[in-house]
Formats: C-alpha cells, structure tokens, sequence
C-alpha cells in the first residue's frame, strides 16, 4: 500500500485537543493492523522547545534520539506505543535553519531564496521524511496552532500543494469548536463555518471535521455544518468532553472516524477492530474507584508542566486499581516549619524535575521529612539530585552539600557538572539527551521491579552523581544500584530500609504508555497502597 498522509489541523481556538485526536486516529488505524507514524509540525521559530519555559509550553517531552520536542509526542507514544524520534518533531525554526544552511553552502546558487518554493518545499520533504526511512500505511501530521495564524501560513500552503500532488493519497482533518451559549440556550455553529472558509481560501477543503463540544450535539447540527461546510455528512463526528482522555478513541470510532478516513483515503474498509486491551484498560479505570493521594513537589502548578508524570501515575494506579488523586505542592512555599502541614494526607512523593535555584529548598525539606517518616518517594532527575543532596547534608554531615548548578562554590559538590558539559556555551540541545543505557545491581529493588539487567532509559540534565562519593554514600545507606555501563555514571540510587525510596537521573515517564505502564510507577503505588 502506498503511504497515505492525514493532516490534522485546528480552528477557531487553541487547546482543543488536536493531539489527543491525532493520537487517537492512530490508535484505530494500528487497531486495524496499520503501519503508523505521528509527527507535530509547529509554527514557532524556537528550533525546540527545549529553552522555553513550562509556563509557555507546558513540558518538554524527549525522544529516544535525543529531541526535545512537543508534549503532543508524549500523547502520540502514551496511545499508541511507537517511539518517536527527531523526525516526528519538526519547527518553523528547523525549517529556516535547514534552508539558511543550504544557503550558505551554496546549493540554491543564483537564486532568491523565498518562503514559496525554498521553505514550502523543506516543510513538504520534512513531512515526507519519515516515510521515506521506513515504509509507513499511514503519516499523521499535526500541525500546530490554529489556522488563521500568520506563522502557520506556509505550513497550510505546504499541505495544499502536497493534496494537490497527492490526489486521494492525502486528506485534511479540521478540527473546531462549537461553543454553547447559555443564555441563549444554543449551540453555535458559526465560528465552525468561518474557520472551515478560511481554510478554503487557502485552498485546502476539508475532507473531516471534528466538533470538540462540551455538550452533546443533535445530528440536525453536524447536517448543518455538513452542508456549510461542503463535506459529506458521515465525515462531521463530534469530540465531547469526556471524563477521561483514553475514551477518546472509542468514541471515534463510534462515530466510524476511522473507517470515513479509510475510505476517503482510497482504500478498503475491513471491520471494525474490537479493541480488546483497550477496552479492558477503559473498564479497569472505570472500575477503580478507591482513591490513592500522590503529592508533586515542583515549581510549576500548571498541569502540563508535568504531563508526563502525571499520566504515568494515573495509568499505575488504574493497573493498581486506584484513581490517582494528584496534589500538586509549590516547593517555594514549603519550610521546615511546615513541611509537615503541607504534606499532610500524602502517602507518596514525587519529587520533580526542573533547573535553577527556585524552590529547591523547599524540595530539601520535602525529602528530610519523607525520608525520615518512611513515606514513599520518587525523585526524578533534579529530584534524584535532591535526594542525594539531602543525604549529603543531613546523613553525611556536609551542610554545604549542593549541586554545582546552584552553588558553584561549594566545597562538597555531591551532583558535579559532567566533564564534557564544562565547555558548552549554547544552551539549546547540549543536555545529557535521549535514552541512555543502565545496568542494575543484582538484588537491588530496582532490579527486580525491571526484571531485567540492563535497561535503557531517556535522559535530560547536565549534572550528574559525583562519583567520589559513591563509597560513602553505599557506606551510610543509600545505594547506587543503577550504573551506566560505559561511563559509570550513577543512574538510580535507592534506600533500601524505607518502603520505597528511588531516585532515577533519567526520566521514567516518557516511556510509560496505556498498554504499557513503566514498571517503576507502577511499583511505587503498589507499595503506597501496600499489596
Ligand atoms: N537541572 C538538573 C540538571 O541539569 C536536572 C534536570 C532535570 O530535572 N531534567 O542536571
């Protein structure tokens, strides 16, 4: 079968859920034994969103090569279990950079270099790049932002051409709202109509339209905007707030979204796939009832700044048959003095992720009382490196124990700056990126919840365990269990007197999907709940 490309774009307003959507038509096209890839284009001219901060963008998720990219990809690998990589992340600035550099080395030589063909032509060979490695049934494309915006113009005219090249091999999916107006008492279909004609008059005729609605929308109202709209009836489903996320595909697939792709596509429609694993999953969240309360010690109190983290949790919890209650607690805010108020009712702890000096006092403070009262504790990346800062300080005796990142002068540098990040000037992409390799000790916890050896596990930080310290540390209590096996770095350390106490340099939940959470998250609430 030839690769067949799907263009999701979003009107009227952001934040609509285009990955979520993305995510779930890949989800029905691999149910039906399609070969699938997923791939964000954003019109930002940040090469990556690896320098924004999480206020902008929310997290930054990474690929297995080593690209910080767009949370969207964390949807994309969570529904559909493929790995992404730096092709399925692609900016205006990669754009412009790629262009630039051809410029220069001289390969468009004599020319005007113009944003109609030069960038137009290196969006259409990036969204094409993946399908040209590996063969691919279908290539979903989302394209971020919300059309209408003066960024995303080249991108729409790069889609018009490659429909137009095409033919039936390429459709367009729009996704839009339809508010509701209360006091009117009326569901407004208007805004679906503009955008759909600004999307005509760049040449692009929707082939499927999806309401995102909050409330549920009568079939007079999808005929209407059918027939405004100039697309087939079957090809207008809705997108109703549901109670969770992962039921977005079945309610797709109700509506034989993908089937209407399949065919529109060109291609013939077997049955409709049952969707056992998944509909197993949907019934064991439904059917998890009992509540089980997990604090988050961070600085950003904004949900997305820890997707990741967060739907790894609520997917170890449902295996556990548990509805994840997630508290997000300010690190800023807690002292000595109230450490104990704020974590009050917690009966686990992940500390989180993060750079700079802000609130990592409070961090200290969460993990001394943590530690010390026996409450499960999870320290991801800088959280690991607090964990061992606190041990440094209040086991080993160094008061003045801190990380080279916020105190370069301190005498006892237990988290150390790596040899080969000393010489880095530029900021974007430097970082200690993307999966990296990591035996387990034998007998260790950690071993045992892998029950494997050796793991591979994405990273993002330029500081690492110093090593100098290793033999105390093992000495005193906390074991370095996890090691990479080139560079002996530290990769897990773990108490393991306490119920449950792990620090992991890498990052855990980028790898953690529906169908398969990560072992570790998975582990840590068993033991919070106490099976
Ligand atoms: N700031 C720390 C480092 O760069 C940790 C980074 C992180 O938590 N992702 O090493």
């Amino acid at each position: 079968m030839v690769t067949k490309y799907i263009f999701v774009t979003g009107g009227v307003v952001s934040s609509l859920g285009k990955g979520i959507i993305s995510a779930s038509i890949g989800k029905l096209l691999q149910a039906r034994g399609y070969k699938i890839t997923i791939q964000k284009f954003d019109p930002y001219i940040n090469i990556d969103p690896g320098t924004l901060n999480p206020y902008e963008h929310g997290e930054c998720y990474v690929t297995v090569d080593g690209m910080e990219t767009d949370l969207d990809l964390g949807h994309y690998e969570r529904f559909t279990g493929i790995r992404t990589t730096r092709e399925n992340s692609v900016t205006t600035g990669r754009i412009y950079q790629a262009v630039i550099d051809k410029e220069r080395h001289g390969d468009y030589l004599g020319r005007t270099i113009q944003v109609v063909p030069h960038i137009t032509d290196e969006i259409k060979a990036r969204i094409k790049a993946n399908a040209a490695r590996e063969h691919f049934d279908f290539v979903i494309t989302e394209i971020g932002g919300t059309i209408g915006d003066i960024e995303s113009a080249p991108f729409m005219e790069a889609i018009r051409q490659l429909r137009w090249e095409m033919g039936r091999n390429a459709i367009n999916v729009h996704l839009t709202y339809v508010p509701y107006l209360r006091a009117a008492g009326e569901t407004k279909t208007k805004p679906t109509q503009h955008s759909v004609k600004e999307l005509q008059s760049m040449g692009i005729q929707p082939d499927i339209l999806i309401l995102r609605t909050e409330k549920h929308l009568e079939p007079a109202i999808l005929n209407k905007v059918a027939s405004f709209c100039n697309v087939e009836p079957s090809c207008v489903v809705q997108s109703e707030d549901l109670p969770s996320i992962y039921e977005v595909p079945i309610n797709m697939q109700n509506q034989d979204l993908d089937a209407s792709i399949i065919r529109k596509l060109g291609e013939e429609v077997g049955p409709k796939p049952e969707m056992k694993p998944w509909r197993t999953f949907l019934k064991l969240q439904k059917e998890s009832t009992e509540e089980v309360h997990i604090g988050l010690v961070g600085k950003y109190d904004l949900q997305d700044a820890y997707k990741s983290i967060r739907e790894s949790l609520n997917l170890a919890a449902i295996y556990n048959h548990r509805q994840a209650r997630l508290h997000f607690i300010n690190s800023e805010n807690i002292t000595a003095a109230n450490v104990e108020e704020q974590l009050q009712g917690l009966e686990g702890v992940v500390i989180c992720p993060g750079f700079g000096q802000r609130g990592i006092d409070g961090k200290i403070e969460a993990i001394h009382y943590t530690r010390t009262h026996n409450i499960p504790t999870f320290g991801i990346c800088l959280g690991m490196q607090m964990i061992v800062i606190e041990f440094a300080r209040n086991v080993l005796g160094y008061a003045d124990a801190h990380s080279m990142e916020m105190d370069p002068n301190t005498r006892h540098n237990v988290i150390d700056i790596m040899e080969d990040q000393k010489s880095v000037t530029d900021m974007g992409g430097t970082m200690r990126l993307g999966a990296y390799r990591c035996d387990l000790r034998e007998g260790s916890r950690v071993r045992a919840i892998y029950g494997q050896e050796r793991i591979e596990e994405r990273h993002r930080h330029r500081y690492e365990f110093n090593n100098a310290y290793r033999a105390e540390y093992e000495k005193n209590g906390m074991q370095c269990v996890g090691l990479n096996p080139e560079s002996d770095l530290v990769e897990i350390v773990e108490i393991p007197e306490l119920r449950w106490f792990v620090g992991t340099q890498f990052h855990p939940e980028y790898s953690s999907s529906v169908l398969n959470p990560h072992p570790l998250f998975l582990d840590f609430v068993r033991t919070i709940i106490g099976k």
